[in-house]
């Protein structure tokens, strides 16, 4: 009798809240862990902590893919366009994106009516390097989480989009600012975290990962990527990243760049995250002797202390701004082996055991790679010497080293655009560019908040007919199965689903499905302004919805050399669209 009472009670209460409108479903450990079986819904960022971006529906697929039609698009308004890189989150009926000039937006899953909408008041004088993007939210219990430009946290009530609360990550004077998606991760000792990475490895900042609890933003851990650098927890000191000297010459390590900017991913099976650190600080290699740990590298972070599990780098002593960022992506062979493969800056795709770091292999993904021969059997790059930028303490004024051309561009064989892996397939589907870059070093002197690079660079294009290619890559040898190469750089994320569908999209504005086992091109449609977002699936009342955020911008136009010449005419946009098959005409 008591025990129905109770349950009364309880649901009249649920009633009450659903009545009210007052909170939304909460996000539990559950649905972040499952995340990427569960259909209706998608909580993390990248469909599942992993990241995989393998979607399990296959009601669209390659027999009716041609007939996807828009279900309807919605507008990021405002005169404030520019890039729009934000991979969508679906929970409860709603989507949460994020849009350019840090905007939060939640509407309708159903209907892409505006529930609400969160404008950051941006300061005067942020430093993003690379376009006013923003990558996607995060969500837990019932609050909405993403950084800003001028390195906030912010936490927002999903169900109103009011501010819970608001937290500096650093001071954006310094070149800090944030635009990777928040990773959730639950932890036995504190409960669940919400771990960020700081952007402004162009600034000379502190590389760091940091967790602070989900449900009030107050610090648990931090953790510098930089070598001689010290953690902390609750405030006290924890270890120290590497020695003191040990990769780093004088104090040079005090301002070394490692921005973790892009984010990370989480695996459960191993209980370890992973973050890729940025370019070591400054550009100019000749000023820090040393492979400058942990920059450019992959990370397995223990989310319960903060410690370092195993580090693996990518490009020691890196010249040419090869950011070691790219995301890190968890994968099981057939036999239960746990390996992770991720498709570098430096333009080599390599596969590693997730356990432990150890190196498996490592195979180029993009053509005519001219800084390195090989990496070797050790996991080390075979390094041309001759096409590292001159050291410009020789150069003949003492100012300018000498000029080398360099593949990839310093945008790299692949930049902030996610891969995805099939399950079907037990492929990986990389957006990758193809282009090079003269590129010098000059001399230059660490400043708070000013430019900390020390080289002067033109990117160029190295192919007639194309920049983009996306190739479907095998993880057990590296050998490439198809290609699609797109005129224009690839700079949007992929999805992969059950239907056989690999999607992404162009900067010439195509939203495309490519089937999984061959890379024919299926379908296609013109959004309007170029894509730069990684797509999403889900299921929406019973049918699959395929969504992505829409909007030119990203580095290409403002760095890309040459090629932002090439490009300079695509228009801008700020929008969302759902796409799915026709409902059922009135035929009868
Ligand atoms: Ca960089």
């Amino acid at each position: 009798m008591k025990f129905r009472l109770k349950l009364g009670f309880v649901s009249a209460l649920a009633l009450a809240a659903a009545t009210l409108g007052a909170r939304a479903e909460p996000v539990t450990d559950e649905m972040l862990l499952n995340d990427a079986t569960n259909t209706k819904s998608i909580v993390t960022n990248g469909l599942g902590t992993q990241g995989q971006r393998f979607s399990p529906l296959k009601q669209v697929d390659k027999t009716n893919v041609k007939s996807l039609v828009p279900a309807w698009s919605f507008s990021f308004g405002g005169e404030k366009q520019r890039g729009q890189e934000a991979q969508a989150l679906v929970h409860d009926g709603v989507i949460y994106v994020t849009g350019s000039y840090s905007r939060l937006y939640a509407i309708d899953a159903k209907t892409g009516d505006k529930k609400w909408e969160y404008d950051a008041r941006l300061p005067e004088g942020i430093l993003p390097c690379c376009d006013v993007v923003n990558r996607g939210a995060a969500l837990y219990g019932d609050l909405v989480y993403f950084g800003t430009l001028d390195a906030q946290l912010v936490a927002l009530h999903a169900k109103t989009g009011k501010l819970a609360w608001k937290k500096e990550i650093e001071d954006f004077k310094g070149g800090y600012s944030m635009t990777a998606a928040p990773l959730i991760v639950p932890t036995t000792a504190h409960g669940a975290l919400i771990l960020t990475g700081v952007s402004g490895g162009e600034f000379g900042v502190v590389g760091r990962v940091e967790a602070r609890k989900a449900s009030t933003g107050d610090l648990v851990w931090t953790r510098p990527v930089l070598e001689g650098l010290m953690g902390s927890m609750n405030g006290k000191d924890t270890t120290m990243t590497g020695k003191a000297n040990e990769s780093w010459p004088g104090d040079m390590y005090k301002f070394g760049g490692g921005a973790p900017w892009l984010g990370g991913t989480y695996d459960p099976e191993t209980k370890l995250a992973f973050f890729g650190t940025g370019n070591p600080g400054p550009w100019n290699s000749w000023m820090r002797a040393g492979d400058n740990k942990w920059t450019s590298s992959r990370l397995a972070i223990d989310p319960e202390t903060g410690d370092i599990k195993w580090g693996y780098q990518t490009t020691p002593h890196d010249g040419w701004d090869y950011d070691g960022v790219n995301e890190f992506i968890s994968f099981n062979t057939k036999d239960g082996k746990k390996l992770g493969a991720t498709a570098d800056r430096n333009g080599f795709f390599y596969v590693l055991d997730r356990t432990d770091g150890k190196f498996l292999h490592a195979t180029p993904f993009v053509a005519k790679i001219s800084w390195a021969k090989e990496i070797g059997k050790d996991g080390r790059p075979v390094y041309n010497d001759d096409n590292r930028p001159g050291d410009p303490t020789k150069g003949a004024d003492g100012k300018e080293g000498s000029q080398v051309f360099s593949v990839p561009s310093f945008l790299g064989g692949k930049n902030q655009m996610p891969m995805a892996y099939s399950q079907n397939t037990g492929l990986f589907y990389v957006p990758s560019n193809e282009w090079g870059m003269d590129i010098h070093n000059e001399p230059v002197a660490y400043k708070k908040g000013a430019a900390y690079l020390g080289a002067g660079f033109t990117i160029h294009t190295i192919f007639d007919d194309h920049i983009g290619s996306l190739k479907a890559i095998d993880p057990a040898d590296g050998s490439i199965k198809w290609e699609y190469k797109n005129v224009a750089p690839l700079w949007g994320g992929v999805l992969t689903t059950a239907g056989g569908l690999v999607i992404t999209g162009t900067p010439e504005g195509y939203l495309m499905v490519f089937d999984d086992k061959t890379g024919e091109v299926l379908w296609k449609f013109n959004v309007g302004t170029g894509i730069v977002a990684p797509p999403i699936a889900w299921e929406q009342d019973g049918q699959e919805m395929i969504g992505v955020a829409a909007g030119w911008g990203g580095a290409v136009p403002l760095w890309g050399g040459d090629v932002a010449k090439q490009v300079k005419d695509i228009n801008q946009g700020g929008s969302y669209w759902v796409f799915r098959l026709p409902q059922k005409t009135a035929a009868n």
